[in-house]
């Protein structure tokens, strides 16, 4: 009784004055404060659902359900989510009791004087909600997070209320599904299949999820673990070629992630679905992982990078089993914790199973320059942010925490040592099972771990944005009986605010006699390194070892030393080079691309290879001026495809060629490109999928607009795939030549039934704002923008930020800026997190503009 007496008296100081005495008010979302009202007064809950799922998409799905839960107390009305019209509600009873139904600003409110104090039981008919079912004609699958359950059925949609599902399912006859709990029972009548699943393990509203639907379903015991995959893939043979790997690496995490953890497997399932045009990689529902089909299903002849990229995809996945799905965040502002941990122990999993990758190298390339593209923004968000209403969860996604965070989390290992992070989060999974912690609740228990002050540390880090920037000075001291010489790395806070992101990294040198040095230094404000001045090393790389973070310098005489650098290196002094350029340090497009049109024709590392040339490509197509990439068109034409017909290797050359006809602009340099599609020119070697030809449909529409109309209605003939041939039927509007067709289509976006399936929508939105018709797309950037406090309602958690890079990435013209520019004056009370969205996504923009005028 004290206690709690004391604890309101807390909160009274602070904005949470609602949490304890009365009840928060009716508003839409889900608040902090309903979430922690919720929390403090509700305890053992169960949902039973049923679905009626009828095989004809435009049907209504008939539902029910019951909720029981304990209650300490009647005071107050109690609110259940349901973002839908309240015509769906068709009838509420409270303990027994039929009664009306009250609803409010999303919201089914549960009458008090209905309510007991302990065990209660509701039960509600209603017709399911449709927003986050994605139903397509022959499937659907439910996608919640973060908080989109309540779209579909009435819950308490918070992650920190974790409770058990009991799933039944009525489908179609041939029909299949998984849900998170193992089939118990299953029955057919009238053509109706009725799946009685078991109850749940204890999981958040956000990890509830069923997919059904004319699927095929394998099942497979690997060494002891049953695992039962769905997929809808037409293409035997890329099935057979890939069933074995999916399964394996599923395994393989498993087992890593028990060692790691010391905790076994702890739920119920082991499945997975792999869906056709999945909004994003993956998403971890407990024993029901949801995969984006063409992620784990690769073409012939995948690259280094795609196979990687999958194996580091299920370990991501698998691992949020522990991270993520046993200890949940008590909030959406920590969302980042799980997705850190996912990433970091997905980057541990993957090495035993590539041996001949150059790891260092692959963290490096695959976290940093997604990182920096935010960081460097105006718009850059902290690692941690505040979140008022989880109807803004969607927001907290980004670059930042999946790219960011695992940089800040392996110099926080570099800290503290291995072995201490390990206890650390064992410690800390098993204090938490099967509940809810917070970031500052894990740095406690690191905290007591290490000498150093963590909570210091992960305030820089952690709750501010940004990246330091670092030079360095040759510093030569006369004192009176000798001379000091050294160099120093000085790290500074690009906004003056005096933080220091402390941290490991190294320098490399070669000096004039070609002797190579390495030197690790941790970095504060300044660190010393060596004692050798420019005229004895003319060649330095920063960040040498990819560990550190920020903005380091670097000039293009440098590559001269290419030959001496080992890989990691290489990287580093690219991403530097590319960085400094953007700052415009000293590094200018034209200049770099012709240095690295010369690397991409020696380079024999893949990972190497590909990041130079992405950056080719992005320069070549944002940061040229229109007379610079004409002048060197023609030679970088030249080398891409003598380059792609000299590899050895299947998967190489078909990087050559996915470059070549991404850049192709001469007339007999399309032709090529027109007749490898049609099929009248073979090169040897080149493995083509159905997905390929349709790419390269795309592009050939948008290049060679007299035949676009042909080439459109050839390629659809050619689909055999009927996912793929939907996908085409939605995007071909986008590729007419036909001015008036396209503003019809891009019109036709402004109903959110045709934003559906987000996949088509950017690939569409890539082609109306190709780089070749800006002029003619720069009119879609305002209602696109005035779009986005409505997308950002409707679509999936990264469909926001992705819907803004897909409409400015490739413009620069000083109209575009303007509008965009204009957009956020003309708007002073503008969605926060949108506006830092919208300034992100338009970095490349702004400094495009800059560099070419
Ligand atoms: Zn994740």
């Amino acid at each position: 009784m004290r206690f709690t007496v004391l604890l309101c008296f807390a909160f009274i100081s602070s904005f949470l004055l609602t949490s304890c005495n009365s009840a928060p008010s009716v508003e839409p979302g889900v608040s902090l404060g309903l979430a922690q009202f919720r929390k403090a007064q509700i305890s053992d809950l169960e949902y039973d659902l049923t679905f009626r799922i009828p095989k004809e998409q435009s049907e209504s799905i008939p539902a029910s359900e019951t909720i029981r839960f304990n209650l300490k107390s009647t005071a107050n009305n109690l609110q259940l989510d349901f973002r839908e019209s309240p015509e769906n509600l068709k009838s509420l009873t409270v303990n027994g009791q039929p009664t009306d139904i009250q609803f409010q600003q999303e919201h089914l409110i549960l009458p008090s004087d209905l309510l007991n104090e302990g065990l209660n039981e509701i039960g509600i008919e209603f017709t399911a909600g449709e927003t986050s079912l994605n139903r397509n004609p022959e499937y659907l699958y439910t996608l919640f997070v973060p908080d989109r359950a309540r779209t579909a059925f009435p819950l308490f949609d918070q992650p920190d209320l974790k409770a058990t599902f009991d799933l039944t399912l009525k489908i179609p006859e041939s029909w299949e599904a998984i849900s998170n709990g193992p089939l118990e029972t299953e029955s057919t009548k009238d053509s109706i299949r009725v799946l009685d699943f078991a109850p749940s393990d204890l999981i958040s509203s956000y990890l509830f999820s069923f997919v059904a639907g004319d699927f095929e379903s394998l099942t497979r015991n690997v060494d002891g673990t049953e695992m039962t995959l769905l997929h809808r893939e037409t293409d035997s043979e890329k099935v057979e070629r890939n069933l074995d790997d999916i399964f394996t690496l599923h395994k393989a995490s498993l087992e890593w992630l028990e060692e790691y953890t010391g905790i076994p497997y702890p739920f119920k399932k082991f499945s997975f679905a792999l869906i056709p045009n999945f909004q994003y990689g993956g998403m971890e529902h407990v024993g029901a992982i949801q995969y984006r089909a063409s992620s784990l299903f690769l073409d012939e002849d995948p690259s280094e990078t795609q196979l990687l990229g999958r194996a580091s995809l299920i370990a991501h996945e698998t691992a949020h089993m522990w991270f993520g799905n046993l200890v949940t965040m008590e909030w959406f502002n920590d969302v980042w914790t799980k997705e850190v941990f996912a990433n970091f122990m997905a980057a541990k999993i993957m090495n035993p199973n590539f041996p001949d990758i150059n790891h260092d190298l692959n963290f490096l390339v695959r976290h940093h320059p997604s990182a920096y593209s935010v960081d460097r923004t105006e718009g850059a968000n902290p690692i941690r942010q505040n979140l008022r209403n989880l109807n803004e969860a969607g927001q907290m996604y980004g670059s930042i925490i999946y790219n960011k965070a695992p940089i800040m989390m392996r110099q926080l290992e570099l800290l503290i040592g291995e072995e201490a992070l390990q206890e650390g989060l064992q410690e800390y999974l098993s204090d938490y099972s099967f509940g809810n912690a917070t970031w500052p609740a894990l740095i406690q228990i690191l905290d007591e771990k290490t000498e150093y002050n963590l909570a210091r540390w992960s305030e820089v880090w952690v709750n501010t944005s940004g990246r330091p920037h670092f030079s360095w000075k040759y510093i030569k001291e006369e004192l009176p009986y000798s001379t000091l010489e050294y160099d120093v790395l000085i790290q500074e806070d690009p906004t003056e605010e005096n933080r220091i992101w402390s941290q490991q990294t190294s320098i490399w040198i070669l000096d004039k006699d070609s002797v190579a040095k390495s030197f690790t230094v941790v970095s504060d404000t300044l660190s010393e390194f060596a004692t050798l001045n420019e005229l004895k090393a003319p060649h330095k790389v920063f960040n040498a070892n990819g560990e550190g973070y920020g903005l380091f310098p670097a000039d293009l005489k440098t590559l001269d030393a290419w030959p001496h650098m080992k890989e990691v290196r290489k990287g580093s002094h690219l991403i530097n080079l590319f960085e400094n350029m953007l700052e415009q340090n000293r590094v200018a497009p034209p200049e770099y691309l012709n240095r690295l049109s010369e690397i991409i024709q020696t380079e024999e590392n893949q990972l190497v290879l590909n990041l130079a040339l992405g950056q080719l490509q992005t320069i070549y197509w944002d940061l040229l001026t229109d007379e610079e990439r004409e002048e060197i068109n023609e030679d970088l034409e030249e080398i891409l495809w003598s380059e792609m017909l000299e590899q050895d290797e299947s998967s190489k050359k078909k990087t050559f060629f996915n470059a070549f006809r991404n850049i192709a602009l001469s007339d007999n340099q399309i032709q090529k490109v027109y007749d490898i599609w049609n099929e009248d020119l073979e090169i040897n070697g080149l493995n083509l999928s159905e997905s390929d030809y349709i790419s390269m449909a795309g592009n050939l529409a948008v290049k060679m607009p007299d035949q676009a109309v042909d080439i459109i209605e050839a390629q659809t003939d050619r689909i055999e795939n009927p996912d793929r041939q939907r996908r085409f039927e939605f995007i071909k509007p986008a590729l007419s030549p036909d001015a008036t067709v396209r503003d019809a289509f891009f019109e036709s976006l402004k109903d959110e039934e045709n934003r559906q399936t987000e996949s088509w929508v950017l690939g569409a939105i890539g082609y109306l704002h190709h780089p070749l018709r800006t002029n003619q797309s720069a009119k879609y950037i305002l209602p696109s923008l005035e779009l986005l406090q409505e997308i950002q309602v409707t679509g999936d958690i990264f469909f926001p930020k992705r819907w803004l890079d897909v409409t400015l990435g490739n413009h620069s013209s000083d109209e575009a800026v303007t509008t965009v520019r204009n957009f956020l004056d003309e708007r002073p009370n503008y969605n926060e997190q949108l506006r830092m969205k919208i300034l992100q996504a338009a970095d490349m923009m702004f400094r495009a503009n800059k560099i070419k005028n």
